[in-house]
Order: structure tokens, then C-alpha cells, then sequence
């Protein structure tokens, strides 16, 4: 019998699911465990590369030291300021034929405690001051459990961690909102102003200090507590970076648990799948293999850490120069995926996105050819060659991928890291996993398209 002509000329796209072996989903099941172990650790950047450090060095990586000659096979790291890590495993071809990299970031939007933060203001309560770092819709981030991450450097140069309200049994912190009873007027503002940024203070404590004399008895009950638990004083918060992070665990979710709910999966949950590919690549690399984890993205790549800053140029150019290669002929026949998370299409809220050409839960990777927002403004456009070329390696590994774009024309849009690689002179591809909810408290991801992401990054460092 013919095979029907819609068969034939008509895209046959299927649910992830309705192409799943029973090996891969063993294999996504395995790796969607290490994931939420994963973003379970780091919750801060700093956090984060402390993390990858940890996995790295267990699997032989090293700091890469200027001038010396890499090997095939040689496993290597540098970190910037204790913010960001670019990994690099030394490929059997010439670092001439270039260099496949895997790009995402490990920041993500959050509170950060303003330099003065805490106060108290006649509530007979302790609060403190934050100030939103990246695009978050304030009213998420009232009456949900928080905790504190971060560093504070005391007067003497000394640091001390913070980490509080993850642990089983650790305090939590919260915003307390409004209720409803006497919301009245505040419901009938929009919905972006309702909750205004100076009203994001974080409620830390209620006890006031014994002593009756002492005034802001609040307030010195706090600090004389964190005194006590960290040998701080209230000027060392001038020297500190404390961001307030949702309390959440990473859990499945739904009934069938084919989804995984966390904090903090734009973009840990793309930057976890490059790290694991690149290793995972290690014994079949061809091209030299790098892993780029960037901080700074949600606000912009500025900074030391952030892909606007040279270290990953210095890193590239200090592999080149010890293998005598020319940096320029590398940079020309490398290859980049910038593995940033997209919006997959909820139907609950279809008007914002076109729904033929939206990221879709277990579609597995979602490529953007180009991001930017109205009309493409800011989009790293990537050229029909080089997604053929993408098709051509993620058709070859059996990958799950669609194309997709980031909600309706006129809807807004979003950036990536891509057109700071673009500028580099690397042809550049944006593909991630598709999340609901993306920069929510709590986002959701497909395990499905977790584990895809995964197997391209894989397809790319060995293609
Ligand atoms: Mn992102
Ligand atoms: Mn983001």
C-alpha cells in the first residue's frame, strides 16, 4: 500500500513520548535525578561553581595555568571570581579546526539584600530590605517560604557563608502579603504595581532585645543573633552579597511525574545538561570541548563574571597559545550552542503565544534562530546554514528538537548570551529546554526535554 501523501510532504512532529525507547527513559530518569540533586546544591552562582568544582575535580579536572602546552585529553577549568567557570576538555584534532562550546548561565532572579537592609518600622518586627535582581513579577514573591544565601566579609578581610532555611528544620523566611479582607484597594491595581519593589521586605524576626532600655529592640535582636551565629556586625551587610531565594526543593511534578518544579531551572537546567554532556564527551571528543557557565545574564551580561566581559576570550586564548595554534582560525571554525531556557506553551494562557510556533513540553530542545523582541531587536539571528547544520547532528543522534519562538510577535520577547558569543565571530544557536512559568519561584520543566537538552549538547562537542 502507498504510504499517504500527507506522510510524505506534512512535518510528522510527535510527543517525546511516542519516540521514547525504554533505554532512554531509564537513561532520562537517571539523569533527571542527578539534575534535581544538582539544583537542589547550588542556588546562588557562587553556589553553583562551587558545585561544578566539586564534580569537575572529583573527574580529574585542574586549573588551567597560562603557558602550558594542553594535551589531547587534558581536563581543565578556570574560574572568574568565584562567579563563573568555563570547563575545556583538549580534543584530538588541532585546536585550529576549532572548538565546540556549550554556553548557559547560573544566575538567576531573585531578592538581594539591599547594603543596609535591616531595619524594623513599629510593627514590633525585624525586616529586610531587598532589591529584585533580574525580571521577577513581584507578586509571586509574598507569602512563600525564603531562604538566605550568600556571602558577608567581615572588617578583617575573613568570609563567612551564609545558608539558612534549606535544611529540614532550618527557620524560613517570608514577605507576608496582604489579606484579602483588606485588599480591596490594592486589587484594583495592575497587576505589575500591586506589589511594588520597596515593598519586597523580607519579614526575619519578632523578639524584641531584653533589655528594655536599648531602642530598636528588634532590630538588635537580630543582629545580636547573627553576631552570635557568624561574628558579624551590621556595617559587615556593606560588604556582603545575601540574596533571598525561594525555600522550595526541587520535587517531580504531576501525578505521573513526568515534570520537574524548582527554583532556579532558567538557566541551571540547560547549564546542567552542558556540564554533563561535556563530560559524558570526554573519551570522544574530536574538536576540543568547552563548557561556559556566565553569571550576570537576567540583568544584562555586565560585569567581570557576565558574557560581556573578556575571561572567556583570555581562557580560549591562553589554550590557543600554548598549543601554538592561531586563536583567530579557531575561532573561525568554532561552533556554539547558547543553551538558554524558552517558553513552552501553556495553554492556560494561549493568548500570549503563537501556538505553531511556541516550545512545547516533551518536544524536547527548543531552538530559537533568533530571540530579541519587537520585530527581532537584539536576536543573535542564526543563519539557515547553521541550522541546517544543527538538524543535520541532532537528526544523527536521534535528538528530540523543535523550532520555536518566545510568545506572539507583539507579546515581548527575551534575551540570551548568544549575541555576546556571536560577536566573537562563533556562529552561534540558541536552544533550551522549554519551562512553564519561566522566572517563577517555582518553574516548571518537561524531564523529557531535560534529557534532550542533555543528549544535544552531547550531539554537539561530538559532532
Ligand atoms: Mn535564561
Ligand atoms: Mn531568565
Amino acid at each position: 500500500m502507498m504510504d499517504k501523501m500527507s506522510k510524505k510532504l506534512l512535518s510528522q512532529r510527535k510527543n517525546g513520548y511516542d519516540r521514547l525507547t525504554q533505554a532512554e527513559r531509564r537513561e532520562m530518569n537517571e539523569y533527571c535525578e542527578n539534575y534535581k540533586r544538582f539544583l537542589a546544591e547550588g542556588c546562588t552562582e557562587r553556589e553553583c561553581v562551587e558545585e561544578i568544582l566539586r564534580l569537575a575535580q572529583a573527574r580529574g579536572y585542574r586549573a588551567l595555568r597560562r603557558g602550558e602546552v594542553p594535551q589531547p585529553g587534558d581536563k581543565v577549568y578556570r574560574v572568574e571570581a568565584g562567579k563563573a567557570i568555563v570547563l575545556a576538555v583538549i580534543g584530538s584534532e588541532p585546536l585550529e579546526q576549532g572548538v565546540v562550546v556549550c554556553g548557559a548561565h547560573i544566575d538567576n532572579p531573585r531578592l538581594d539584600l539591599k547594603p543596609n537592609p535591616l531595619y524594623e518600622d513599629g510593627g514590633g518586627l525585624a525586616r529586610f530590605k531587598t532589591h529584585y535582581y533580574g525580571g521577577i513579577r513581584k507578586y509571586q514573591w509574598v507569602s512563600i517560604p525564603l531562604a538566605l544565601h550568600g556571602v558577608v566579609y567581615r572588617a578583617d578581610g575573613t568570609r563567612v557563608r551564609v545558608r539558612l532555611g534549606d535544611e529540614p528544620g532550618d527557620p524560613q523566611l517570608t514577605i507576608p502579603d496582604l489579606l484579602p479582607h483588606l485588599a480591596d484597594k490594592q486589587a484594583k491595581e495592575p497587576l505589575w504595581q500591586a506589589i511594588k519593589g520597596e515593598d519586597l521586605n523580607v519579614v526575619v524576626g519578632s523578639e524584641p532585645y531584653p533589655d528594655e532600655e536599648e531602642k530598636e529592640r528588634f532590630k538588635l535582636q537580630i543582629m545580636a543573633l547573627l553576631h552570635e551565629k557568624y561574628d558579624i556586625t551590621e556595617d559587615d551587610f556593606n560588604t556582603a552579597e545575601l540574596c533571598v531565594v525561594p525555600a522550595f526543593r526541587p520535587t517531580d511534578v504531576g501525578l505521573d511525574r513526568s515534570m520537574i518544579g524548582g527554583y532556579g531551572q532558567d538557566d541551571r537546567v540547560c547549564a546542567f545538561a552542558c556540564l554533563q554532556a561535556l563530560f559524558d564527551a570526554e573519551n570522544t571528543l574530536k574538536r576540543t570541548g568547552i563548557c561556559l557557565l556566565v553569571d550576570k545574564e537576567e540583568i544584562g551580561s555586565y560585569g567581570v563574571t557576565g558574557m560581556d566581559s573578556s575571561y572567556f576570550d583570555r581562557f580560549l586564548s591562553d589554550l590557543c597559545r600554548g598549543a601554538g595554534a592561531d586563536y583567530n582560525t579557531c575561532i573561525e571554525h568554532s561552533f556554539c550552542l547558547s543553551s538558554d531556557v524558552t517558553a513552552a506553551y501553556d495553554d492556560n494562557y494561549a493568548f500570549a503565544y503563537d501556538k505553531r510556533n511556541a516550545g512545547r513540553v516533551n518536544g524536547g530542545l527548543g531552538i530559537a534562530k533568533y530571540t530579541g523582541s519587537r520585530g527581532k531587536s537584539g536576536a543573535s539571528d542564526a543563519s539557515a546554514e547553521l541550522m541546517a547544520y544543527a538538524r543535520r547532528v541532532l537528526d544523527g543522534e536521534g535528538v528530540l528538537w523543535h523550532v520555536c519562538e518566545m510568545g506572539k510577535v507583539d507579546e515581548g520577547g527575551g534575551g540570551t548570551i548568544s549575541h555576546y558569543m556571536a560577536r566573537r565571530g562563533i556562529p552561534t544557536l540558541d536552544g533550551g529546554t522549554p519551562l512553564l512559568a519561566m522566572h517563577a519561584p517555582f518553574e516548571v520543566s518537561a524531564k523529557l526535554d531535560c534529557y534532550m537538552t542533555y543528549r544535544a549538547a552531547r550531539a554537539f562537542y561530538n559532532a
